[in-house]
């Protein structure tokens, strides 16, 4: 492998997320219990092992009878004896013609039954009690066949498939999981990754402010957005400007983590630290991708590991993470879906950009008239914290397209979803 050349090398954004994503391989699978499995990539298929539900049961508290019985009820009452209280988890024996038993939602339906009464529709008689067999019920009313059964099977068949290997499983997943017994499932394991950020401007937050620094805004960001995607943040240290102890710690982080990502120091400035550090490390190349925010960028995969060298400026972390980091580390988990849902949307005024360069806007969004429009949260300068927090999503200008004009229509890939009118 080529060792880090001062040159960059100059990419188109396909060319870089297609570089990206052939390094990013998917990483090793664990069995976790299903309470730690929400939003956990799936790694195999479900196919169900068992039917749902697995035997015929009432959907209601009343009272289990053959419909041909209740035949005349609206004519005259029909009057049958309790033979039984079915409760759930029994197992009762079949329902004589000409009785009926007290049942309760869950419980299975005895063999000849046909149809359950919901108790408000019937009437106890001859010191009928719900907990007990013996006395009447009267019904004033016949009733239709299956009435309140669930049939076995009616929910899920057995064999039947519900997903692929990449699903990201939901709450709602797992409720299904469960319903089939599944205690464990197999998912992708979280990728571990370090973080570094560089800067000698850079303060602790909770710091006093002093002249010529800025709080480290990028590491809080960062972490949310590695955890939000499923990493696991082994380590987060900010290393300054000296190159060699930016060096050390980028090979250290490389040693220990899946995933290591360096912030700032990968530019053209002459004291840009990453860019000198990482003198002595294999596999990682200095790049200027065709993208605005976040062009200067180094990456690689040293010994199967992932780097990705982000520029410094928070909106080009946040942009690059967006459209290299999350892709790569989705893959790594084994999701199907790598980016984050997408709408199309369409432009309220113009937006500028340039041919042959991909431009992410930052962008709040509105439903109106059956479609989305976008509008930029604010100016688009890399520099700028605020306009990402209001934003709805990023915007995505095609190399192909000069400038997006009003009314046109663009991708965007959606942070978070404005709130209900
Ligand atoms: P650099 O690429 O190191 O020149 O950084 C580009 C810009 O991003 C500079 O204005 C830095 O002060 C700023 N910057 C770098 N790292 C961070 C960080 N962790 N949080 C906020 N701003 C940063
Ligand atoms: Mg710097």
């Amino acid at each position: 492998m080529a060792r880090i050349v001062a040159a960059p090398e100059a990419l188109t954004y396909f060319e870089a997320r297609s570089r990206v994503l052939d390094a990013a391989h998917a990483g090793p699978e664990e069995l976790v219990p299903l309470e730690q499995a929400r939003g956990r990539a799936a790694r195999r298929p479900l196919v169900a092992a068992l039917a749902l539900p697995p035997f015929r049961n009432s959907s209601m508290d009343g009272a289990a009878v053959r419909a041909a019985d209740l035949a005349l009820a609206d004519r005259r009452a029909a009057e049958l004896p309790v033979a039984a209280v079915i409760a759930a988890g029994a197992s009762p024996s079949p329902l004589a013609a000409g009785s009926c038993a007290w049942i309760m939602t869950g419980a299975p339906v005895p063999d000849g039954a046909d149809a359950v009464v919901p108790i408000e529709e019937l009437e106890a008689i001859d010191d009928a009690d719900p907990t007990r067999a013996g006395g009447k019920v009267r019904f004033t009313a016949p009733t239709r066949l299956q009435a309140n059964i669930r049939e076995a099977g009616a929910d899920v068949r057995a064999g039947e498939r519900f997903w692929e290997a990449g699903r990201e499983l939901s709450a709602h997943d797992l409720g299904l999981l469960g319903g089939l017994g599944q205690r464990e499932v197999l998912v992708g394991r979280r990728p571990r990754v370090a973080v570094i950020s560089t800067g000698d401007e850079l303060l602790a937050l909770g710091e006093p402010m002093r002249p010529g620094a800025i709080y480290d805004s990028n590491r809080p960001m960062l972490g949310a957005l590695l955890q939000e995607c499923g990493a696991e943040l082994i380590s987060s240290e900010h290393a300054g400007d000296d190159p060699t102890r930016v060096g050390e710690a980028i090979v250290r982080a490389l040693a220990s983590a899946d995933v290591t990502i360096t912030i700032g120091g990968v530019s053209a400035g002459a004291f840009d630290p990453v860019k000198l550090g990482l003198g002595g490390v294999e596999g990682i190349s200095l790049w200027r991708v065709a993208m605005k925010p976040g062009r200067p960028q180094a990456f690689g995969a040293p010994s199967g590991r992932l780097f990705f060298g982000l520029p410094g400026n928070p909106a080009s972390v946040a942009c690059v993470f967006e459209a290299l980091v999350r892709p790569a580390l989705r893959k790594w988990q084994g999701f199907s879906q790598l980016e984050r849902p997408r709408v199309d949307a369409r432009a309220t005024h113009d937006m500028e950009s340039r041919a042959g360069r991909t431009d992410f806007v930052r962008v709040t969004l509105a439903h109106r008239d059956g479609a989305w429009w976008a509008s930029e949260a604010g100016a688009q300068i890399s520099g700028h914290v605020a306009p990402q927090a209001r934003a709805h999503g990023l915007l995505i200008v095609s190399e192909e397209t000069p400038r997006l004009t009003a009314g046109q229509t663009a991708p965007v890939w959606v942070l978070r979803w404005p709130e209900n009118e």
